[in-house]
Protein backbone atom coordinates (compact mmCIF):
# COMPACT_ATOMS: atom_id res chain seq x y z
CA UNK A 1 0.00 0.00 0.00
CA UNK A 2 1.62 3.79 -1.11
CA UNK A 3 -1.35 6.02 -0.22
CA UNK A 4 0.02 8.73 1.94
CA UNK A 5 -1.55 12.32 2.41
CA UNK A 6 0.20 14.81 4.12
CA UNK A 7 -2.62 15.97 6.54
CA UNK A 8 -0.47 18.27 9.02
CA UNK A 9 -3.40 18.30 11.73
CA UNK A 10 -3.08 22.00 14.08
CA UNK A 11 -4.61 21.95 17.47
CA UNK A 12 -7.27 24.30 17.35
CA UNK A 13 -6.76 26.73 20.26
CA UNK A 14 -9.86 28.63 22.36
CA UNK A 15 -7.53 31.60 22.54
CA UNK A 16 -8.28 32.00 26.09
CA UNK A 17 -11.48 31.44 26.59
CA UNK A 18 -13.03 29.17 29.37
CA UNK A 19 -15.73 26.88 28.96
CA UNK A 20 -16.61 27.10 32.70
CA UNK A 21 -17.46 29.38 35.29
CA UNK A 22 -16.14 28.89 38.95
CA UNK A 23 -20.15 28.34 39.92
CA UNK A 24 -20.28 25.58 37.51
CA UNK A 25 -18.18 23.41 39.39
CA UNK A 26 -20.02 20.48 41.51
CA UNK A 27 -18.91 20.77 45.66
CA UNK A 28 -15.45 19.12 46.13
CA UNK A 29 -17.44 16.02 48.84
CA UNK A 30 -18.90 13.14 48.55
CA UNK A 31 -23.05 13.17 48.15
CA UNK A 32 -23.94 10.62 50.90
CA UNK A 33 -27.29 10.08 51.97
CA UNK A 34 -28.83 13.26 50.42
CA UNK A 35 -26.23 15.80 50.67
CA UNK A 36 -22.69 16.51 50.24
CA UNK A 37 -20.47 16.10 52.83
CA UNK A 38 -16.72 16.12 53.37
CA UNK A 39 -14.27 13.01 52.94
CA UNK A 40 -12.60 11.98 56.25
CA UNK A 41 -9.32 11.59 54.89
CA UNK A 42 -9.74 15.66 54.46
CA UNK A 43 -7.51 15.08 51.53
CA UNK A 44 -8.25 15.81 47.61
CA UNK A 45 -7.29 14.88 44.27
CA UNK A 46 -6.86 17.52 41.58
CA UNK A 47 -9.06 17.27 38.46
CA UNK A 48 -6.93 18.35 34.85
CA UNK A 49 -7.84 19.93 32.14
CA UNK A 50 -6.73 17.62 29.08
CA UNK A 51 -6.25 20.55 26.90
CA UNK A 52 -3.77 22.61 29.17
CA UNK A 53 -2.69 19.74 31.59
CA UNK A 54 -3.46 22.50 34.19
CA UNK A 55 -5.47 21.55 37.29
CA UNK A 56 -8.69 23.72 37.34
CA UNK A 57 -10.98 22.17 40.14
CA UNK A 58 -10.63 18.92 42.80
CA UNK A 59 -12.71 16.17 44.31
CA UNK A 60 -12.51 14.71 48.02
CA UNK A 61 -10.15 11.73 48.40
CA UNK A 62 -12.25 9.20 49.34
CA UNK A 63 -11.57 6.55 52.03
CA UNK A 64 -13.12 2.90 52.79
CA UNK A 65 -14.70 4.74 55.87
CA UNK A 66 -16.19 7.10 53.60
CA UNK A 67 -17.69 4.17 51.29
CA UNK A 68 -19.06 2.19 54.80
CA UNK A 69 -21.17 5.59 55.28
CA UNK A 70 -22.72 5.67 52.27
CA UNK A 71 -23.20 1.85 52.08
CA UNK A 72 -25.04 2.31 55.20
CA UNK A 73 -27.38 5.16 53.50
CA UNK A 74 -27.73 2.98 50.44
CA UNK A 75 -29.15 -0.01 52.59
CA UNK A 76 -31.26 2.28 55.04
CA UNK A 77 -32.73 3.13 51.82
CA UNK A 78 -33.17 0.45 49.81
CA UNK A 79 -36.74 -1.04 51.61
CA UNK A 80 -38.73 2.19 51.20
CA UNK A 81 -37.32 2.70 46.86
CA UNK A 82 -37.93 -1.09 46.40
CA UNK A 83 -41.51 -1.09 47.92
CA UNK A 84 -42.15 1.77 44.98
CA UNK A 85 -44.04 0.39 42.37
CA UNK A 86 -43.06 0.18 39.01
CA UNK A 87 -45.01 3.79 37.93
CA UNK A 88 -43.81 5.25 40.56
CA UNK A 89 -39.98 4.53 40.61
CA UNK A 90 -40.89 5.71 36.45
CA UNK A 91 -41.97 9.01 37.81
CA UNK A 92 -38.88 9.55 39.28
CA UNK A 93 -36.46 8.35 36.54
CA UNK A 94 -38.22 10.70 34.01
CA UNK A 95 -37.69 13.61 36.22
CA UNK A 96 -34.40 12.44 36.40
CA UNK A 97 -33.99 12.76 32.79
CA UNK A 98 -36.38 15.85 32.26
CA UNK A 99 -33.30 17.76 35.05
CA UNK A 100 -30.40 16.06 32.71
CA UNK A 101 -31.77 17.43 29.45
CA UNK A 102 -32.78 21.12 31.40
CA UNK A 103 -29.26 20.92 32.43
CA UNK A 104 -27.59 20.12 28.79
CA UNK A 105 -25.80 23.20 28.52
CA UNK A 106 -24.03 23.13 31.74
CA UNK A 107 -23.89 19.44 31.49
CA UNK A 108 -21.78 19.20 28.25
CA UNK A 109 -19.45 22.53 29.11
CA UNK A 110 -18.07 20.64 32.00
CA UNK A 111 -17.74 17.08 30.20
CA UNK A 112 -15.86 18.69 27.48
CA UNK A 113 -13.64 21.14 30.33
CA UNK A 114 -12.95 17.78 32.24
CA UNK A 115 -12.61 14.98 29.18
CA UNK A 116 -11.29 17.78 27.11
CA UNK A 117 -14.27 15.82 24.61
CA UNK A 118 -15.70 17.72 21.22
CA UNK A 119 -18.53 19.61 21.86
CA UNK A 120 -20.74 17.72 19.84
CA UNK A 121 -19.54 14.11 21.46
CA UNK A 122 -20.28 15.42 24.93
CA UNK A 123 -23.76 16.99 23.85
CA UNK A 124 -24.56 13.16 22.42
CA UNK A 125 -23.03 11.94 25.84
CA UNK A 126 -25.54 13.98 27.76
CA UNK A 127 -28.80 12.97 25.38
CA UNK A 128 -27.55 9.61 25.34
CA UNK A 129 -27.83 9.90 28.68
CA UNK A 130 -31.73 11.66 28.76
CA UNK A 131 -32.53 8.53 26.38
CA UNK A 132 -31.15 6.10 28.91
CA UNK A 133 -33.21 7.18 31.64
CA UNK A 134 -36.49 7.49 30.19
CA UNK A 135 -36.09 3.88 28.17
CA UNK A 136 -35.49 2.29 31.98
CA UNK A 137 -38.36 3.99 32.92
CA UNK A 138 -40.55 2.40 30.51
CA UNK A 139 -38.68 -0.68 30.70
CA UNK A 140 -39.22 -0.89 34.27
CA UNK A 141 -43.18 -0.99 33.70
CA UNK A 142 -43.53 -3.73 30.97
CA UNK A 143 -40.84 -6.56 32.44
CA UNK A 144 -41.76 -9.64 30.95
CA UNK A 145 -41.27 -13.14 32.31
CA UNK A 146 -42.59 -16.52 32.34
CA UNK A 147 -46.14 -17.13 32.87
CA UNK A 148 -47.58 -18.03 36.35
CA UNK A 149 -48.43 -21.77 35.73
CA UNK A 150 -49.29 -25.27 37.48
CA UNK A 151 -46.25 -26.61 35.85
CA UNK A 152 -46.38 -29.19 38.90
CA UNK A 153 -49.72 -30.89 39.56
CA UNK A 154 -51.99 -28.36 41.88
CA UNK A 155 -49.12 -26.13 42.79
CA UNK A 156 -48.85 -22.80 40.92
CA UNK A 157 -45.50 -21.33 40.30
CA UNK A 158 -44.61 -17.70 40.33
CA UNK A 159 -41.78 -16.35 39.22
CA UNK A 160 -40.76 -13.01 40.08
CA UNK A 161 -37.81 -10.94 39.65
CA UNK A 162 -36.81 -8.71 42.62
CA UNK A 163 -33.94 -6.08 43.34
CA UNK A 164 -30.60 -7.47 44.34
CA UNK A 165 -30.14 -4.94 47.21
CA UNK A 166 -27.17 -2.57 47.13
CA UNK A 167 -25.11 -2.18 44.37
CA UNK A 168 -21.84 -0.70 44.10
CA UNK A 169 -20.49 0.91 41.11
CA UNK A 170 -17.12 2.22 39.03
CA UNK A 171 -17.61 3.66 36.23
CA UNK A 172 -14.38 5.14 33.95
CA UNK A 173 -12.91 8.52 32.10
CA UNK A 174 -14.07 7.90 28.60
CA UNK A 175 -17.76 8.99 29.00
CA UNK A 176 -18.04 9.74 32.59
CA UNK A 177 -21.81 10.73 32.93
CA UNK A 178 -22.88 8.24 30.09
CA UNK A 179 -21.19 5.50 31.83
CA UNK A 180 -22.89 6.18 35.32
CA UNK A 181 -26.32 6.64 33.46
CA UNK A 182 -26.30 3.24 31.90
CA UNK A 183 -25.77 1.98 35.70
CA UNK A 184 -27.58 4.68 37.66
CA UNK A 185 -31.20 4.23 35.36
CA UNK A 186 -31.51 0.24 35.60
CA UNK A 187 -29.89 -0.34 38.47
CA UNK A 188 -32.61 2.36 40.17
CA UNK A 189 -35.34 1.07 37.67
CA UNK A 190 -35.03 -2.39 39.11
CA UNK A 191 -35.80 -0.86 42.66
CA UNK A 192 -32.03 -0.86 44.12
CA UNK A 193 -30.10 1.66 45.60
CA UNK A 194 -26.12 2.45 45.26
CA UNK A 195 -22.70 3.85 45.49
CA UNK A 196 -21.02 4.84 42.50
CA UNK A 197 -17.20 5.75 42.21
CA UNK A 198 -16.96 7.93 39.45
CA UNK A 199 -13.29 8.18 37.44
CA UNK A 200 -10.73 10.14 39.72
CA UNK A 201 -9.52 11.63 36.40
CA UNK A 202 -13.58 12.80 35.42
CA UNK A 203 -15.36 13.39 38.45
CA UNK A 204 -17.28 16.44 37.82
CA UNK A 205 -20.33 15.82 35.85
CA UNK A 206 -21.30 12.61 38.15
CA UNK A 207 -20.98 15.21 41.06
CA UNK A 208 -23.17 17.76 39.22
CA UNK A 209 -25.83 15.53 38.11
CA UNK A 210 -25.92 14.20 42.37
CA UNK A 211 -26.44 17.93 43.12
CA UNK A 212 -28.72 18.87 40.44
CA UNK A 213 -31.22 15.80 41.31
CA UNK A 214 -30.69 15.62 44.71
CA UNK A 215 -34.54 17.03 45.44
CA UNK A 216 -35.63 14.17 42.99
CA UNK A 217 -34.50 11.30 44.76
CA UNK A 218 -34.76 9.97 48.37
CA UNK A 219 -31.81 10.44 50.41
CA UNK A 220 -29.52 7.21 50.45
CA UNK A 221 -30.74 5.98 47.42
CA UNK A 222 -27.57 7.68 45.12
CA UNK A 223 -24.72 8.39 46.88
CA UNK A 224 -21.43 9.03 45.20
CA UNK A 225 -18.09 8.65 46.90
CA UNK A 226 -14.73 10.16 44.95
CA UNK A 227 -11.65 8.63 44.96
CA UNK A 228 -8.79 6.46 43.64
CA UNK A 229 -10.01 3.05 42.23
CA UNK A 230 -7.49 0.71 44.87
CA UNK A 231 -8.63 2.08 47.71
CA UNK A 232 -12.94 3.36 47.29
CA UNK A 233 -13.57 0.85 44.35
CA UNK A 234 -11.57 -1.79 46.36
CA UNK A 235 -13.86 -1.38 49.29
CA UNK A 236 -17.32 -1.53 47.38
CA UNK A 237 -16.29 -4.83 45.90
CA UNK A 238 -15.26 -6.10 49.03
CA UNK A 239 -17.94 -4.70 51.20
CA UNK A 240 -20.05 -7.53 52.78
CA UNK A 241 -23.31 -5.36 52.50
CA UNK A 242 -23.24 -4.49 48.42
CA UNK A 243 -24.63 -7.14 46.76
CA UNK A 244 -23.54 -6.67 43.18
CA UNK A 245 -20.02 -5.12 42.25
CA UNK A 246 -20.65 -3.22 38.55
CA UNK A 247 -17.56 -2.23 36.88
CA UNK A 248 -16.74 -0.36 33.34
CA UNK A 249 -13.40 -0.21 32.87
CA UNK A 250 -9.92 -2.15 32.15
CA UNK A 251 -9.36 -5.38 32.41
CA UNK A 252 -6.87 -4.97 35.01
CA UNK A 253 -9.41 -3.15 37.51
CA UNK A 254 -11.69 -5.87 36.06
CA UNK A 255 -9.52 -8.62 37.65
CA UNK A 256 -9.83 -6.57 40.95
CA UNK A 257 -12.89 -5.96 41.87
CA UNK A 258 -13.95 -9.84 40.62
CA UNK A 259 -11.02 -10.63 43.22
CA UNK A 260 -12.47 -8.48 45.98
CA UNK A 261 -16.22 -10.06 44.92
CA UNK A 262 -15.37 -13.74 45.37
CA UNK A 263 -15.07 -13.42 49.18
CA UNK A 264 -18.38 -12.40 50.16
CA UNK A 265 -19.50 -14.51 46.61
CA UNK A 266 -21.42 -10.60 45.43
CA UNK A 267 -22.43 -10.60 41.79
CA UNK A 268 -19.81 -9.18 39.41
CA UNK A 269 -21.09 -7.19 36.18
CA UNK A 270 -18.22 -6.16 34.12
CA UNK A 271 -17.57 -4.41 30.94
CA UNK A 272 -13.99 -3.72 30.24
CA UNK A 273 -11.71 -3.15 27.12
CA UNK A 274 -12.19 -4.24 23.15
CA UNK A 275 -10.21 -4.54 20.34
CA UNK A 276 -12.74 -4.10 17.59
CA UNK A 277 -11.93 -5.45 14.03
CA UNK A 278 -13.59 -4.17 11.07
CA UNK A 279 -13.46 -7.02 8.25
CA UNK A 280 -13.73 -5.22 4.69
CA UNK A 281 -14.44 -7.99 1.99
CA UNK A 282 -13.80 -7.30 -1.72
CA UNK A 283 -17.34 -6.99 -2.13
CA UNK A 284 -18.00 -3.98 0.21
CA UNK A 285 -18.80 -0.45 -0.69
CA UNK A 286 -15.43 0.76 -0.13
CA UNK A 287 -15.86 4.47 0.34
CA UNK A 288 -18.96 3.87 2.45
CA UNK A 289 -17.11 1.19 4.96
CA UNK A 290 -14.09 4.46 5.34
CA UNK A 291 -16.57 6.74 5.37
CA UNK A 292 -18.36 4.72 8.45
CA UNK A 293 -15.00 4.44 10.03
CA UNK A 294 -14.28 8.18 9.96
CA UNK A 295 -16.60 8.67 12.89
CA UNK A 296 -16.36 4.85 14.36
CA UNK A 297 -12.48 5.09 14.48
CA UNK A 298 -12.05 7.88 16.29
CA UNK A 299 -14.96 9.53 17.56
CA UNK A 300 -13.92 10.41 21.34
CA UNK A 301 -10.44 10.60 19.77
CA UNK A 302 -10.69 7.24 19.59
CA UNK A 303 -11.09 6.61 23.75
CA UNK A 304 -13.58 4.28 23.12
CA UNK A 305 -14.17 0.24 24.06
CA UNK A 306 -16.01 -0.39 20.78
CA UNK A 307 -13.85 1.84 18.22
CA UNK A 308 -13.36 0.33 15.36
CA UNK A 309 -9.45 0.28 15.79
CA UNK A 310 -8.13 -3.04 13.34
CA UNK A 311 -8.70 -2.93 10.19
CA UNK A 312 -8.72 -6.73 8.33
CA UNK A 313 -8.94 -5.97 4.40
CA UNK A 314 -8.88 -8.06 1.30
CA UNK A 315 -5.30 -7.64 -0.18
CA UNK A 316 -7.41 -7.52 -3.60
CA UNK A 317 -8.99 -3.82 -2.29
CA UNK A 318 -6.29 -2.69 0.32
CA UNK A 319 -4.87 -0.10 -1.98
CA UNK A 320 -8.08 1.37 -2.85
CA UNK A 321 -9.78 0.92 0.80
CA UNK A 322 -7.08 2.67 2.47
CA UNK A 323 -6.82 5.56 0.23
CA UNK A 324 -10.44 6.21 1.02
CA UNK A 325 -9.44 5.92 4.47
CA UNK A 326 -6.89 8.23 4.56
CA UNK A 327 -8.78 10.75 2.42
CA UNK A 328 -11.46 10.86 5.13
CA UNK A 329 -9.65 10.80 7.94
CA UNK A 330 -7.72 13.80 6.86
CA UNK A 331 -10.40 15.92 7.15
CA UNK A 332 -11.15 15.67 10.65
CA UNK A 333 -10.54 18.93 12.43
CA UNK A 334 -8.41 18.63 15.96
CA UNK A 335 -8.82 21.26 18.68
CA UNK A 336 -9.95 22.17 22.24
CA UNK A 337 -13.25 21.45 22.50
CA UNK A 338 -13.91 25.24 23.75
CA UNK A 339 -12.46 26.46 19.96
CA UNK A 340 -15.81 25.88 18.16
CA UNK A 341 -18.23 23.14 17.06
CA UNK A 342 -16.89 21.85 14.44
CA UNK A 343 -13.93 20.56 16.53
CA UNK A 344 -13.90 16.19 15.79
CA UNK A 345 -10.84 15.04 17.86
CA UNK A 346 -9.89 16.63 21.28
CA UNK A 347 -7.21 15.91 23.46
CA UNK A 348 -6.88 12.55 25.32
CA UNK A 349 -7.31 12.70 28.77
CA UNK A 350 -4.67 12.86 30.86
CA UNK A 351 -0.62 12.76 30.65
CA UNK A 352 -0.30 9.16 31.74
CA UNK A 353 -2.77 7.83 28.56
CA UNK A 354 -1.17 10.02 26.43
CA UNK A 355 2.41 8.23 27.12
CA UNK A 356 0.81 5.40 26.63
CA UNK A 357 -0.53 6.06 23.14
CA UNK A 358 2.11 7.82 22.20
CA UNK A 359 4.65 4.82 23.32
CA UNK A 360 2.53 2.14 21.25
CA UNK A 361 3.09 4.83 17.81
CA UNK A 362 6.73 5.29 18.71
CA UNK A 363 7.09 1.24 19.04
CA UNK A 364 5.42 0.76 15.55
CA UNK A 365 7.65 3.19 14.02
CA UNK A 366 10.40 1.34 15.60
CA UNK A 367 9.09 -2.22 13.95
CA UNK A 368 9.26 -0.47 10.60
CA UNK A 369 4.95 0.02 10.45
CA UNK A 370 4.23 2.85 8.66
CA UNK A 371 1.96 5.30 9.16
CA UNK A 372 -0.45 6.69 6.24
CA UNK A 373 -1.73 9.26 8.40
CA UNK A 374 -0.73 10.99 11.81
CA UNK A 375 1.76 8.99 13.73
CA UNK A 376 3.28 11.19 16.33
CA UNK A 377 2.08 13.43 18.73
CA UNK A 378 0.81 16.82 18.48
CA UNK A 379 3.55 19.92 19.58
CA UNK A 380 2.17 22.44 22.02
CA UNK A 381 0.45 22.23 25.47
CA UNK A 382 -2.41 19.10 26.27
CA UNK A 383 -2.33 15.50 25.48
CA UNK A 384 -3.07 16.01 21.73
CA UNK A 385 -2.57 12.84 19.25
CA UNK A 386 -3.92 13.42 15.49
CA UNK A 387 -5.57 11.10 14.31
CA UNK A 388 -3.87 8.23 13.01
CA UNK A 389 -3.84 5.34 10.47
CA UNK A 390 -0.72 2.74 10.16
CA UNK A 391 -0.64 0.42 7.27
CA UNK A 392 0.35 -2.89 6.04
CA UNK A 393 0.70 -3.54 9.65
CA UNK A 394 1.88 -6.99 10.56
CA UNK A 395 -1.13 -9.78 11.76
CA UNK A 396 1.08 -10.05 15.00
CA UNK A 397 1.86 -6.65 16.05
CA UNK A 398 1.42 -5.15 18.99
CA UNK A 399 -0.96 -2.43 17.95
CA UNK A 400 -3.29 -4.78 16.43
CA UNK A 401 -3.48 -7.26 19.23
CA UNK A 402 -3.77 -4.83 22.53
CA UNK A 403 -6.10 -1.90 23.21
CA UNK A 404 -4.25 1.47 22.07
CA UNK A 405 -7.46 3.47 23.10
CA UNK A 406 -6.50 6.08 21.12
CA UNK A 407 -7.35 7.86 17.57
CA UNK A 408 -5.40 5.34 16.20
CA UNK A 409 -6.70 2.46 13.19
CA UNK A 410 -4.29 -0.32 12.22
CA UNK A 411 -4.86 -1.52 8.61
CA UNK A 412 -4.04 -5.17 7.68
CA UNK A 413 -4.70 -7.72 4.82
CA UNK A 414 -5.75 -10.98 4.32
CA UNK A 415 -6.35 -13.62 1.63
CA UNK A 416 -9.36 -15.97 2.77
CA UNK A 417 -12.69 -15.53 4.38
CA UNK A 418 -12.10 -18.19 7.11
CA UNK A 419 -8.43 -16.35 7.54
CA UNK A 420 -10.39 -13.42 8.31
CA UNK A 421 -12.49 -14.44 10.87
CA UNK A 422 -9.92 -16.95 12.66
CA UNK A 423 -7.73 -13.46 12.87
CA UNK A 424 -10.49 -11.25 13.83
CA UNK A 425 -11.53 -13.31 16.75
CA UNK A 426 -8.16 -14.28 17.82
CA UNK A 427 -7.47 -11.41 20.00
CA UNK A 428 -8.32 -11.67 24.17
CA UNK A 429 -11.11 -9.36 23.67
CA UNK A 430 -14.73 -10.17 22.26
CA UNK A 431 -17.09 -6.46 22.97
CA UNK A 432 -17.50 -5.90 19.43
CA UNK A 433 -16.92 -6.44 15.56
CA UNK A 434 -18.33 -5.43 12.40
CA UNK A 435 -17.83 -6.48 8.77
CA UNK A 436 -18.42 -4.79 5.64
CA UNK A 437 -20.14 -6.64 2.41
CA UNK A 438 -22.54 -6.28 0.07
CA UNK A 439 -22.70 -10.40 -0.11
CA UNK A 440 -26.20 -11.23 1.43
CA UNK A 441 -25.52 -14.39 2.41
CA UNK A 442 -22.09 -13.52 3.69
CA UNK A 443 -23.80 -11.03 5.99
CA UNK A 444 -26.57 -13.31 7.34
CA UNK A 445 -23.74 -16.29 7.97
CA UNK A 446 -20.78 -14.32 9.35
CA UNK A 447 -21.52 -12.67 12.30
CA UNK A 448 -22.15 -16.36 14.15
CA UNK A 449 -18.92 -17.02 13.61
CA UNK A 450 -17.45 -13.97 15.14
CA UNK A 451 -16.41 -14.39 18.89
CA UNK A 452 -18.20 -10.29 19.89
CA UNK A 453 -20.82 -9.36 22.14
CA UNK A 454 -22.31 -7.03 19.12
CA UNK A 455 -21.82 -7.27 15.45
CA UNK A 456 -22.38 -5.07 12.77
CA UNK A 457 -22.64 -5.13 9.41
CA UNK A 458 -22.38 -2.12 7.34
CA UNK A 459 -22.03 -0.48 10.04
CA UNK A 460 -19.45 -0.40 13.01
CA UNK A 461 -20.30 2.08 16.76
CA UNK A 462 -23.87 2.44 16.01
CA UNK A 463 -25.77 2.05 19.41
CA UNK A 464 -29.62 1.66 20.23
CA UNK A 465 -30.75 2.34 24.09
CA UNK A 466 -33.03 -0.47 23.37
CA UNK A 467 -29.99 -3.18 21.90
CA UNK A 468 -27.65 -4.82 24.94
CA UNK A 469 -23.66 -3.54 24.92
CA UNK A 470 -21.37 -6.03 26.50
CA UNK A 471 -18.25 -8.37 25.65
CA UNK A 472 -17.55 -11.58 25.65
CA UNK A 473 -14.11 -13.31 27.00
CA UNK A 474 -11.67 -10.53 28.36
CA UNK A 475 -14.33 -8.01 27.92
CA UNK A 476 -16.07 -9.16 30.72
CA UNK A 477 -19.48 -9.98 31.25
CA UNK A 478 -22.93 -8.97 31.72
CA UNK A 479 -25.08 -6.01 29.51
CA UNK A 480 -25.77 -2.41 29.78
CA UNK A 481 -28.71 -1.17 28.38
CA UNK A 482 -31.73 -2.84 27.50
CA UNK A 483 -33.50 -4.86 28.81
CA UNK A 484 -30.93 -7.41 29.96
CA UNK A 485 -29.70 -4.71 31.54
CA UNK A 486 -32.58 -4.63 34.41
CA UNK A 487 -32.22 -8.63 34.76
CA UNK A 488 -28.80 -8.20 35.43
CA UNK A 489 -30.06 -5.77 38.19
CA UNK A 490 -32.65 -8.27 39.34
CA UNK A 491 -32.71 -12.03 40.88
CA UNK A 492 -35.48 -14.21 40.09
CA UNK A 493 -37.49 -15.63 42.07
CA UNK A 494 -40.01 -18.67 42.24
CA UNK A 495 -42.67 -18.73 44.53
CA UNK A 496 -44.48 -21.68 44.90
CA UNK A 497 -48.11 -22.10 45.79
CA UNK A 498 -50.27 -25.32 46.81
CA UNK A 499 -53.73 -24.81 45.93
CA UNK A 500 -54.67 -28.68 45.61
CA UNK A 501 -58.39 -28.64 47.79
CA UNK A 502 -57.27 -31.74 49.61
CA UNK A 503 -54.21 -30.55 51.07
CA UNK A 504 -50.94 -32.45 51.14
CA UNK A 505 -48.47 -32.52 48.45
CA UNK A 506 -48.10 -34.39 44.93
CA UNK A 507 -47.47 -37.93 44.66
CA UNK A 508 -43.70 -38.37 44.86
CA UNK A 509 -42.87 -35.67 47.36
P1 LIG B 1 -9.61 1.93 34.61
O1 LIG B 1 -9.83 0.49 34.80
O2 LIG B 1 -8.27 2.49 34.81
O3 LIG B 1 -10.56 2.75 35.56
C1 LIG B 1 -11.96 2.49 35.58
C2 LIG B 1 -12.44 2.71 36.96
O4 LIG B 1 -11.93 1.65 37.77
C3 LIG B 1 -11.96 4.02 37.59
O5 LIG B 1 -13.01 4.59 38.33
C4 LIG B 1 -10.83 3.55 38.50
O6 LIG B 1 -10.61 4.41 39.59
C5 LIG B 1 -11.35 2.20 38.95
N1 LIG B 1 -10.34 1.28 39.44
C6 LIG B 1 -9.04 1.22 39.10
N2 LIG B 1 -8.44 0.23 39.80
C7 LIG B 1 -9.39 -0.33 40.60
C8 LIG B 1 -9.37 -1.37 41.57
N3 LIG B 1 -8.25 -2.02 41.86
N4 LIG B 1 -10.52 -1.68 42.18
C9 LIG B 1 -11.67 -1.03 41.88
N5 LIG B 1 -11.73 -0.01 40.98
C10 LIG B 1 -10.60 0.33 40.35
O7 LIG B 1 -10.19 2.26 33.16
P2 LIG B 1 -10.23 3.68 32.49
O8 LIG B 1 -8.84 3.95 32.07
O9 LIG B 1 -10.96 4.66 33.33
O10 LIG B 1 -11.18 3.39 31.24
C11 LIG B 1 -10.71 2.83 30.10
C12 LIG B 1 -11.04 1.36 30.03
O11 LIG B 1 -12.44 1.17 30.19
C13 LIG B 1 -10.71 0.79 28.70
O12 LIG B 1 -10.11 -0.48 28.83
C14 LIG B 1 -12.06 0.68 28.02
O13 LIG B 1 -12.11 -0.26 26.99
C15 LIG B 1 -12.94 0.36 29.15
N6 LIG B 1 -14.32 0.73 28.84
C16 LIG B 1 -15.21 -0.27 28.55
C17 LIG B 1 -16.52 0.04 28.22
C18 LIG B 1 -17.50 -1.05 27.90
O14 LIG B 1 -18.68 -0.76 27.76
N7 LIG B 1 -17.08 -2.28 27.77
C19 LIG B 1 -16.94 1.36 28.21
C20 LIG B 1 -16.02 2.35 28.51
C21 LIG B 1 -14.71 2.01 28.83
Amino acid sequence: MTTSVSAPFEIRRSEGSSLLAQDDLPPEQHFIDGEFRPGGSGRFIDVVDPCTGSAFARVAEGTAADVDVAVTAARAAQPAWRALTPKDRAEVLLKLADRIEENTDLLVRLESANAGKPLAVSRDDISSSVDTFRFMAGAARSITSQAAGDYTADHLSVIVREPLGVIGVVTPWNYPLLMAAWKVAPILAAGNTLVLKPSEQTPLTTLKFAELVADLLPAGVLNIVTGYGPEVGGRLSVHPDIDMIALTGSVASGRAVAKGAAESLKRVHLELGGKAPVIVFPDADLAAAAASLRAAGYWNSGQECGAACRVLVHSSVAEEFVGHLVREVSTLVVGEPGAGDDVEIGPLVSKAHFDRVTGYLERAASAGIRAALGGAPLHGPGFFVPPTVLVDVPGDAEVTREEIFGPVITVETFEEEDEAIRRANDVPYGLAASMFTENSRRALDLPGKLDFGTVWVNSHLVLATEAPWGGFKGSGYGRDLSLYALDDYSRTKHVMHNHGRSGGTPSGL
